[in-house]
């Protein structure tokens, strides 16, 4: 059953991270702005709660963009599902690049209970060559945060090469804020290899409260939850995960979540899905010339 979703409410962002993989050449061709009716994706999930006596749905405002480009769209999403954020019944969280963030907005997720993340990759000088100089911009939002809410937020870091290289400092650097941390494998053209994430990991866990999930993403530390218990609504269709926007949909948006039933192979989890069938892909390519 699915009780997780994460909507991407648009495909735009104000940065141009070296890394970023939402907008390589490969990619955007995949991410149009096409309109996506987010009024019935929140009728669709809300009728799929009361279906199913869900205790607490788990969605993201996040995706192939910085949100927060988008406030007055976000606004009325959030006061939309203001009653079922209010009793529990929807758990919302969104993550921003941390360079729009103003004390108004964060009041307003505080006042909804919609949690908000912000992306920062440890020490300034990793984060400012990776996401175009903005580290002192994100900190300026994160006090913001801990001025309206009185603790730091939830952080995000992408563990790359640099990282790896700078590892106990990265760790030092996240430590006194005391606050959750998600570290995701960078992936693409500078990745790393999934032995080494969760080396990094397993060190950082030594020091800092680090997410990990179930079945949820490689990517994240857990295993490949794809096609099990969680969608991605982005070009008005809905993926098995936001990585997986190259890959068929596996609906239109607008289908109601009891039709969703993703016919996949049997993989090992601990590997990320799209990752196996890129390489199946490549062998196909192989064999064919
Ligand atoms: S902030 Fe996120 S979406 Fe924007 S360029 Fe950087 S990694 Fe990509
Ligand atoms: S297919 Fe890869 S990116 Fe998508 S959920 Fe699985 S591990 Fe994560």
């Amino acid at each position: 059953m699915i009780d997780r979703a994460c909507i991407s409410i648009n495909n735009r962002c104000n940065l141009n991270c070296a890394y970023c993989h939402f907008h390589t050449p490969e990619k955007t061709k995949f991410l149009t702005e096409t309109k996506m009716d987010i009024y019935t994706i929140l009728d669709n999930i809300k009728q799929h709660i009361a279906h199913y006596d869900i205790q607490q749905f788990k969605l993201g405002f996040v995706g192939n963009g910085e949100v927060l480009l988008d406030y007055d769209a976000l606004h009325s999403y959030i006061e939309y599902i203001s009653d079922e954020l209010a009793d529990g019944r929807i758990s919302a969280y969104t993550i921003t690049n941390g360079t729009l963030v103003t004390e108004k907005m964060l009041q307003f997720f505080k006042a909804h209970k919609c949690s908000i993340g912000f992306s920062i990759d440890g020490l300034p000088e990793i984060h400012n060559k990776l996401r175009c100089n903005t580290h002192a911009e994100v900190l300026h939002g994160i006090e913001l945060y801990y001025s309206v809410n009185r603790c730091f937020p939830s952080m995000n870091c992408t563990v790359g090469r640099e990282i790896l290289d700078r590892a106990d400092d990265t760790i030092a650097f996240f430590e006194p804020f005391g606050s959750r941390i998600t570290f995701s494998r960078m992936i693409g053209k500078e990745k790393i290899s999934l032995k080494e994430f969760h080396n990094f990991l397993n060190k950082a866990r030594q020091k800092l409260h680090v997410r990990t999930g179930g079945y949820d993403c490689t990517m994240y530390g857990g295993k490949c939850g794809a096609g099990m218990n969680n969608i991605f609504y982005a070009n008005n269709k809905i993926y098995l995960c936001g990585n997986c926007v190259d890959l068929p949909a596996i609906a239109e948006a607008a289908a109601p979540l009891d039709s969703l039933s993703p016919h996949m192979p049997v993989f090992d989890r601990n590997t990320c899905y799209r990752e196996n069938m890129n390489n199946c892909f490549q062998v196909l390519k192989e064999e064919s010339k």
